[in-house]
């Protein structure tokens, strides 16, 4: 994991086509530096310039813009596995910074369930499963460019954070996937509005999530809505910050109506809560 994730970096620094324009800081938003497992990166390629120098050039993995003709942003997505203290920024097989990773130490939660139908799927439903997450992973792994120079968010839904991003599940003592989402608990029907605009890439009823929308807000970010009861946009729909998408459901394999809302860059899941402009 560790290389791949230096991996992107280096590609985040080293492919190219041309330099930005210039634009001011004030209007490149986005998240502060959340620097552990789940969080983000925000690194101003300044401290490097001198390193890099008229070679430094940007491509198309880079989710940032600049704050002036030579100070850029970059945005590195950390993923939840990653087991290291620090991240290695290379350029040409060089390391140029090392940015010191704290640690977050995330909630775990144990249930026990008697009913061993209940923890694992059916087996004629394993076809359907394997293809809804092959279109999942397709949807979170979309990269279009859209020069977004705002990426921080409105808060989807009036509710209440139900589960944390990052938990570390077992069932019957046995571990499960990570809840690598937001869980926000509300009334059924409560409505579900766009935080971010975006493009609907991928919507359908699938068999954990339910009625499940997916998000392409361009340039690496991705976010996804499960669990609604119904849906009211369209694949391919453009959509602005305040429509509506849904509402609040428990379709899917849930305990009770809930919104599980995913937020991705480049691919990897990030705590939600870090694109807010207003926590929960
Ligand atoms: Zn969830």
């Amino acid at each position: 994991m560790k290389n791949n994730f230096i991996a992107i970096f280096a590609l985040i620094i080293s492919s190219c086509s041309s330099l930005p324009k210039k634009i001011t800081n004030s209007e490149c938003i986005f998240p502060t530096d959340n620097t552990y497992p789940g969080g983000l990166i925000n690194y101003s390629l300044d401290s490097i310039k001198s390193e890099v120098g008229e070679n430094l050039k940007l491509g198309d993995l880079i989710f940032a813009t600049c704050k002036s003709d030579s100070q850029f942003i970059v945005l590195a997505p950390i993923p939840l596995s990653y087991k290291e203290n620090k991240v290695q920024v290379t350029f040409s097989n060089k390391v140029v910074a090392s940015i010191p990773l704290q640690n977050k130490a995330y909630r775990e939660s144990r249930i026990e369930i008697q009913n061993k139908s209940l923890v694992n799927p059916p087996e004629v439903m394993q076809d359907r499963i394997k293809e809804e997450y092959i279109q999942g992973q397709k949807a979170k792994n979309i990269l279009t460019r859209r020069g977004s120079k705002q990426v921080m968010m409105n808060k989807p839904l009036v509710g209440i954070i139900s589960s944390e991003f990052g938990v570390r599940r077992f069932i019957n003592n046995q571990p499960r996937n990570r809840h690598i989402g937001l869980d926000i608990a509300a009334t059924e029907g409560t409505p579900v509005k766009v935080p971010l605009k975006g493009e609907v890439i991928l919507e359908g009823n699938f068999f954990y999530k339910g009625n499940v929308i997916y998000l392409d807000h361009g340039d690496g970010l991705v976010s996804s809505y499960s669990h609604l009861k119904s849906k009211r946009v369209t694949l391919g729909q453009e959509v602005s910050e305040g429509d509506i998408l849904g509402y609040v459901g428990s379709t899917g394999r849930v305990t009770g109506p809930h919104l599980h809302w995913e937020v991705f860059y480049l691919g990897i899941p990030i705590n939600p809560e870090i694109f807010l402009k207003e926590l929960y």
